[in-house]
């Protein structure tokens, strides 16, 4: 009879386990945004429907900087603020699918203390540095660490964060090689990370190691499609969505946003006595310039030739003037490749300025009179801007 109970349960919990499994890859496949994945797959580690881990924390291999770097962690900052968090789900009876969906409506669950702590760690991937993850990510196999054997890695800053006693790194492939680690533990309730949690999590782990893989390759393509190829900052198309969609945030929030248009002085010049070759060099250098001199949130572009574009949000008409002014002395000051063959002996450049909501209320008619300001601007001898 015992025997039988044992069978009984033990089909229980397989059935469980595939669920979660099916549950989490059929979420996993509706999106191929990285940020998305990331949730799902850590929504399906922590959730009482899932694996129900207290927290779990994502982390992916840079090996181009040889680090192991922090993407994503959910789960309570304190074990106080748990209690709450947890009744909630409980209350609303939300099942693995209401979490996971719950993100496309809001992602508070992304603005722990825990997520950003999580998304500022850098690791070394090398086994000299002693750490948790570099172990695990270049043995390319699970650790689980106790009260005994933890303290082998008291030093390790993360082992040190999560402050506790139990807990099991996973690590996850993509074409047979390590490229990220799922880490996890209860520091809430204590509760033991048996030999079913570790077995499922890896197996929850490899399909991760798919998933993420994809979206990154997906989301490689997108970029490079959006990304001019010569001086690799975003192309005309690009920056016409992008500034449609700027347009709309700025009604929306009722916030000016400003265009700057860039023309290259005199450039045929250049170009016919060093050839387009070289010419193209100074663009490469002219779209670096320009990126450095610019605020996180603008958008620098390429619009055409030797046009480029910027977008700035949240910006007023004097303050894209002062921008584009110091932009226009930085290029003024700025050694450029033989720009002595230039009519200035350097190389300049003319900007002209829109800015929503004062000279127009779409898009076309901002470009427009952008572009013409940025005619006033060569009208006036050049090295100008002009609004
Ligand atoms: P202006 O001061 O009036 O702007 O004079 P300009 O010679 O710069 O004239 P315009 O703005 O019409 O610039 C067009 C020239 O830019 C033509 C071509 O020599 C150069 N150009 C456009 N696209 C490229 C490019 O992709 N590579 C190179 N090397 N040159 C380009
Ligand atoms: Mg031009
Ligand atoms: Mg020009």
């Amino acid at each position: 009879m015992d025997e039988i109970l044992k069978v009984k349960q033990e089909l229980e919990r397989t059935k469980t386990e595939l669920g979660i499994l099916y549950e989490v890859s059929n979420a996993m496949r509706t999106t191929l945004k990285l940020e998305e994945i990331l949730y799902i797959i850590l929504t399906g580690v922590t959730s009482h429907t899932g694996l129900g881990f207290n927290r779990a924390m994502l982390f992916l291999l840079n090996d181009k900087d040889g680090i192991i770097e922090g993407k994503m962690g959910i789960g309570p900052d304190s074990a106080e603020s748990a209690g709450g968090i947890w009744k909630q789900i409980e209350q609303n009876k939300m099942g693995l699918d209401d979490l996971i969906n719950a993100y496309k409506y809001s992602n508070s669950v992304l603005e722990t203390g825990f997520n950003q702590q999580v998304r500022h760690i850098k690791v070394p991937l090398k086994e000299s540095a002693g750490g948790l993850l570099a172990l695990c990510a270049l043995e390319g196999m699970p650790i689980q660490l106790n009260k005994e054997t933890i303290r082998k890695f008291s030093a390790d800053p993360i082992v040190q964060m999560l402050n506790n006693d139990e807990m099991v790194a996973v690590p996850f492939k993509a074409k047979d090689k390590v490229s990220g680690i799922i880490l996890a533990d209860n520091f809430v309730n204590r509760e033991a990370i048996t030999k079913d949690d570790v077995r499922l999590l890896t197996m929850l782990a490899n399909q991760a190691g798919l998933a993420i893989e994809n979206s990154q390759l997906y989301e490689k393509a997108v970029t490079r499609a959006h990304t001019d190829s010569l001086t690799e900052i975003w192309n005309h198309g690009y920056f016409q969505f992008l500034f449609q969609a700027e347009l709309d945030k700025a009604k929306a929030s009722k916030e000016p946003l400003s265009l700057i248009m860039i023309d290259i002085d005199d450039f045929k010049v250049y170009n016919d006595m060093l050839g387009h070759q070289a010419g193209d060099s100074i663009l490469r250098d002219l779209a670096k310039l320009i990126k450095n001199q610019s605020r996180k949130m603008d958008y620098v572009c390429r619009y055409g030739g030797e046009e480029f574009t910027i977008i700035l949000p949240v910006c007023d008409k004097n303050e894209a003037f002062l921008i584009a002014e110091r932009l226009r002395h930085d290029i003024e000051k700025y050694h450029f490749v033989h720009e002595e063959m230039l009519p200035n002996k350097m190389l300049t450049v003319s900007l002209g300025i829109s800015t929503f909501p004062e000279d127009a209320a779409t898009a076309s008619e901002l470009i427009s009179v952008c572009d013409k300001t940025l005619y006033k601007a060569k009208n006036k001898g050049k090295n100008n801007t002009c609004c």
